[in-house]
């Protein structure tokens, strides 16, 4: 039975919800604010409010990371639209591009960002609404709206639109991800199981709202449940650490954050944390109070997730996942988690591992309860695939593409390479960018990566293929260094002919002063290689 996500927050009206810079929020205030506003949405596309049914036109909206995004999200699913999330940092063409792409009918703007939506509402010809401000969500605005219930049938929801998030455009001009109730509901439900959201939980959320881990790992997750989720308006690390050591309540038990987070985190502690006293502190009330935390988004470097161990006690959770599909593997909640993997299927995923260059031969199969690898190519490379009910239905407007991303017996293909070893999946990284050739080798600059980490001068590294007359692609190294240290390339051979074999061994070294992360602390290789490789790109 497929119920909107937001249902279950019927059963919840006095718990808190969300706490945000303006206060407490509960269900109940949530709620009613929500049928507000897609009461308001409604009579401004021009349907009646008793039957408005808006079917599925999107509703582009710009919040501030507070409450306001849970009621415009929720009001734009209770009047059956569907719901396109814009980011703050986007700069206007940006906007304009998922405006427009997404086709949205109407503009919501939290109120710090009417002045930036209001000009391109009125560029576009749309409407805009202004959300209300988080200090007055009340139960006032609609006191009957509490108990009413969405406009769509509910045998209707589950192939309905629910959202449209576009990808992180690391590879290329973000695409339009639609996701059905269903699609949602499935990576919730497979989420919750695994790793044991309860209403007793207290998440701190400080990732941006408009990418799967932002929206649903951290905010439709708890929100599914009964938990509470502290929402802070952006990172800053020591806020952070402020909030995970606090005694006050709600007392934070659940973190999750992209890699870069955890090492800016992990800065901030060895400057201004320096006191035994206050280390022994940190551990303690980490390890008392903390009952899960989590990376994912790219890569966990091992020197973060040692460290992280180290001052928190706590093995970071690794997890594999894509705006397209959700979570799909992930490390288990209690057991070992390997450091470098990411885990095994969430329940409702099944994966497959193939060689799509030659014969699309299936190296491994597996679910949540077993994979099986075809005899003769144990620990073979290939194409992650992935199927299941949190599979997206479609690229918004683009049917080849979505055509092109699904096998003829409906596998989405990941782009990413993976393999399965010592009964685990390991991301190689994506096919087009990280899989370099080079000499005759298929190498994964992934790998290249992780032993480039274990270099005591090296900050943050990324790898890539540049084209070379010779070898194909060499394996290049961009580093960022440790403050005030030098690394050559001899150095580095001389360093590296000792922990990593021969044909890895980067073949040119380039040290840049930071390194390109974007937000969810990806590096965009395709712009390192139009850089670099002009030619190759
Ligand atoms: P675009 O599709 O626009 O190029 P994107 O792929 O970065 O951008 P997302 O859907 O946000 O957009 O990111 C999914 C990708 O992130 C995966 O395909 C994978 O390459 C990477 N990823 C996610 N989690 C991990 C992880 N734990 N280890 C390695 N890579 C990861
Ligand atoms: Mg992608």
């Amino acid at each position: 039975k497929v119920t909107p996500v937001f249902s279950p927050v019927l059963g919840f009206s006095d718990r808190t919800a969300i706490v945000d810079s303006s206060g407490s929020h509960t269900y109940r205030d949530l709620y009613a604010s929500s049928w507000g506003l897609a009461d308001r949405i409604a009579q401004t596309l021009g349907l009646g409010c008793e039957s408005g049914d808006v079917g599925g036109q999107r509703i582009s909206f710009l919040c501030a990371n507070d409450a306001s995004y849970s009621v415009a999200q929720w009001a734009s699913w209770m009047c059956g639209g569907t719901a396109v999330p814009l980011y703050h940092k986007h700069p206007p063409s940006e906007l304009e591009y998922i405006i427009t792409n997404s086709q949205s009918s109407l503009l919501l703007a939290g109120c710090p960002y009417v002045d930036t939506l209001q000009p391109l509402a009125h560029k576009l010809g749309l409407p805009c609404l202004q959300l209300p401000a988080t200090s007055s969500l009340t139960t006032q605005e609609t006191a009957a709206g509490t108990d009413r219930l969405p406009v769509v049938p509910e045998s209707d929801w589950a192939q309905r639109p629910a959202m449209i998030i576009y990808t992180s455009g690391t590879t290329g001009r973000p695409k339009g991800v639609l996701h059905t109730h269903s699609n949602i509901q499935a990576m919730v439900q497979g989420l919750v199981s695994e790793w044991g959201w309860s209403k007793d939980d207290v998440i701190l959320h400080t990732l941006p709202l408009h990418h799967v881990h932002g929206i649903v790992n951290k905010l439709l997750c708890p929100l599914s449940v009964g938990a509470t989720c502290v929402m802070l308006p952006e990172f800053h690390p020591q806020k952070v650490w402020e909030h995970l050591l606090s005694s006050k309540a709600p007392r934070v038990n659940v973190f999750m954050a992209v890699p870069t987070i955890y090492s800016r985190l992990i800065q901030h502690y060895e400057q201004h944390f320096t006191q035994p006293r206050v280390r022994d502190f940190v551990k303690a009330v980490c390890k008392e109070r903390i009952r899960l935390m989590v990376s994912g988004s790219a890569a966990l470097p091992q020197p973060i997730l040692q460290r992280w161990e180290e001052i928190t006690g706590h093995v970071l959770l690794e997890r594999y996942g894509m705006t397209e599909i959700g979570m799909a593997l992930s490390n288990p909640l209690k057991g070992t988690r390997t450091p470098g993997a990411v885990g095994t299927p969430l329940p409702g995923v099944e994966v497959r591992i193939v060689m799509t260059n030659s014969s699309n031969t299936t190296i491994a199969e597996g679910n949540h309860k077993e994979t099986r690898v075809r005899a003769g190519l144990e620990c073979k490379e290939g194409e992650l695939m992935v199927r299941g009910p949190s599979v997206f239905r479609e690229y918004w407007n683009k049917p080849q593409e979505t055509a092109e991303a699904f096998t003829d017996d409906g596998w989405f293909k990941t782009g990413d390479t993976a393999v399965f070893r010592d009964g685990v999946y390991w991301i190689m990284g994506r096919t087009s960018v990280d899989i370099i050739k080079s000499g005759g080798y298929k190498i994964s600059a992934l790998e290249v990566e992780r032993h480039l980490l274990a270099h005591p001068l090296i900050k943050d590294v990324a790898v890539i293929g540049v084209k070379d007359a010779t070898w194909g692609q060499k394996v290049t190294a961009l580093v960022q260094l440790q403050k005030g240290t030098s690394l050559s390339l001899a150095e580095l051979k001389a360093w590296a002919r000792e922990h990593m074999a021969p044909y890895i061994i980067p073949a040119s070294l380039l040290v840049v002063e930071e390194m390109p992360r974007n937000q969810m602390g990806k590096v965009n290789k395709k712009d390192l290689l139009k850089q670099f490789s002009p030619s190759q790109s």
